[in-house]
C-alpha cells in the first residue's frame, strides 16, 4: 500500500473527485430527505456529514478509518439527497466510490473477501452458472423443505439476516433467459424494434415480470430482441465497491448491445437502468465518448419508453382495482423518472390510482442493506408500510426487484393483503392475449 500515490488519505485508484466533494455548501437541504439521518439523527449519517467525512479524508485530516467505512456502507445509496441538493452533490455515488476505497484500505477478513469475490467475480458475470446455482433453491421449494423450515420456525433461532433472506425468497421458476426467443415479434402493427436488458435478479426471482414486459412490448407493436450473451449490469459490484468487475461487465454489455440495430434498449429493472445509464461516467477513460453517448441515449426504463412512444390503450382490458405506487429510488432519484409510471397506471381502464404519502421514500431494501442492517431496514420499511396502508389500495405497484422482494416480505409479515405487482404485470393484466 505504501507505494500508492494518495489524494489526501484516499488511494489514487478510484478516488472521489475533490471538486465533487467541494460542491457541498453545507446548506442542509438534503437532511430531511435522508433515511439514515432520519433514523439516527447523527450528522455523520447524513449526506452532508458523509461528504464532510470524505472531504476530511481527501484533505489528509482524517485516515480512511472504520467510521468512514461504516458510513459508506450504511448509506442506502437511495440518491434522495441528490434530488434535494441545489448544488448537485451526489453523496450516494460518493459513498459507492468510498466503498471501493474501503476495499483497498479496510479490506474484509480473507474468508469473507473470498466468498464475496466468488459471488461478484465468478457467479454474477456468468449467467449460466448463476442460473444453475438457483437449482438447489428451486428443489428446496419443490420438495416441501421450505414449508417445513418455515413452519418449524427453526431459522428464528439463528441470525436475523438468514431468517429474512429465506423469508424474502419468492416462488422460483425456471430461469427465463434461455427460454425467451432471440426475437419476439410484435403482435400488433409494428412500430419498431427494441433490445431487452433482462437483469439477473429480476429474471431469476421474477421471471413472470420479464415475460410480461416482452408481452406488453409486443402488444404495443415492438419486436423484442433478447440477446442471450448479456451479463449482469454491474450494480451489485458497484454497491460492494468492486469497480473493476463493474467496468468489465459494462464493456461487455456496451459492445453487445451497440452491435444491435435497435431503436432502444429497454429494461424493467430500475436498478439495472440506473447502472446502465451510469456506464457513460464509469467508462469515460476507456471508451469512445460518442459510443458512450449513443448507448446512454438508448437505455430506457419500460415506463419511460412507453410514455415516449405513446402507449396504445385502445383494446386494453379494464383492471378494476385501487392501485398505489412505490417509487424505486433508482428510478425516481437516480433516473428522474417519476411521472411516467403514474401516467401509465392511470392510463389503464378501470384503475383508480391512489397516491401514497412519501412514495419516493426508500423502502429499506437497498441491495444488501436490508440483510446487513436488518433493524434499520425494518424501521424504514415500517414507515413505508404505514403509508401503503393509509391508501387502502388493493394493489401495490413498483418496478425494481429489490423493492419488490422487500415490500412483498414486509406486507406478508405485517399480514397485509395487498399483492405487490411490477408495473409490467399490471400492464400485462390489461393486455389482451
Ligand atoms: S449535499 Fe447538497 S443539500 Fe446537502 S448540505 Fe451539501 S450542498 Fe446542501
Ligand atoms: S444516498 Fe440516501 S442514505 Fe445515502 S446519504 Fe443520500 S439520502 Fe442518505
Amino acid at each position: 500500500m505504501k507505494n500508492i500515490e494518495k489524494l489526501g488519505n484516499f488511494t489514487v485508484h478510484d478516488a472521489p473527485k475533490y471538486e465533487d466533494i467541494l460542491q457541498c455548501m453545507r446548506c442542509g437541504f438534503c437532511l430531511p430527505t435522508c433515511p439514515t439521518f432520519s433514523l439516527t439523527g447523527r450528522e455523520r449519517s447524513s449526506p452532508r456529514g458523509r461528504v464532510a467525512l470524505a472531504r476530511a479524508v481527501s484533505e489528509g485530516k482524517l485516515e480512511f478509518n472504520q467510521a468512514m467505512k461504516e458510513e459508506a456502507f450504511f448509506c442506502l445509496d437511495c440518491r434522495a439527497c441528490t434530488t434535494a441538493c441545489p448544488s448537485g452533490v451526489q453523496a450516494g455515488s460518493l459513498m459507492e466510490i468510498c466503498r471501493a476505497q474501503a476495499d483497498q484500505q479496510q479490506p474484509l477478513p480473507k474468508w469473507q473477501a473470498g466468498f464475496r469475490d466468488f459471488i461478484l467475480k465468478k457467479m454474477l458475470p456468468n449467467p449460466d452458472l448463476l442460473e444453475t446455482s438457483m437449482l438447489p433453491a428451486r428443489l428446496y421449494q419443490k420438495l416441501g423443505i421450505q414449508w417445513l423450515v418455515r413452519h418449524s420456525k427453526l431459522l428464528k433461532l439463528g441470525p436475523k439476516w438468514i431468517d429474512k433472506a429465506e423469508g424474502m425468497m419468492p416462488e422460483l421458476h425456471q430461469p427465463l433467459r434461455q427460454n425467451l426467443p432471440h426475437l419476439s415479434s410484435a403482435t400488433s402493427e409494428k412500430r419498431g424494434t427494441v433490445a431487452f436488458f433482462l437483469g439477473c435478479v429480476m429474471t431469476l426471482m421474477y421471471a413472470e415480470v420479464s415475460r410480461q414486459t416482452v408481452r406488453v412490448l409486443n402488444h404495443q407493436g415492438f419486436d423484442v430482441i433478447t440477446p442471450k450473451a448479456q451479463k449482469c449490469c454491474g450494480a451489485p459490484h458497484m454497491t460492494e465497491g468492486d469497480r473493476e468487475t463493474t467496468r468489465q461487465l459494462a464493456q461487455h454489455n456496451l459492445d453487445l448491445f451497440l452491435g444491435l440495430d435497435v431503436d432502444a434498449i429497454v429494461t424493467d429493472c430500475a436498478g439495472c437502468g440506473a447502472a446502465l445509464k451510469e456506464y457513460e461516467e464509469l467508462l469515460e477513460e476507456q471508451e469512445d465518448h460518442q459510443r458512450l453517448k449513443k448507448f446512454h441515449s438508448k437505455i430506457k426504463d419500460i415506463s419511460e419508453f412507453l410514455i415516449e412512444v405513446g402507449i396504445h390503450t385502445e383494446g386494453l382490458k379494464p383492471v378494476n382495482k385501487f392501485v398505489t405506487y412505490h417509487e424505486p429510488c433508482h428510478l425516481c432519484h437516480a433516473q428522474g423518472i417519476s411521472k411516467q409510471p403514474r401516467d401509465l397506471i392511470k392510463s389503464i381502464p378501470g384503475v383508480e390510482f391512489r397516491e401514497m404519502k412519501e412514495a419516493n421514500w426508500c423502502c429499506g431494501s437497498a441491495a444488501t442493506f436490508s440483510l446487513k442492517f436488518t433493524e434499520a431496514s425494518q424501521k424504514i420499511l415500517d414507515r413505508k408500510l404505514d403509508n401503503v396502508k393509509n391508501t387502502e389500495a388493493e394493489v401495490l405497484v413498483t418496478s425494481n426487484p429489490g423493492c419488490h422482494l422487500q415490500l412483498d416480505w414486509g406486507l406478508r409479515e405485517a399480514e397485509m393483503a395487498q399483492p405487490v405487482l411490477h408495473l409490467s404485470e399490471l400492464l400485462g393484466e390489461a393486455t389482451p392475449d
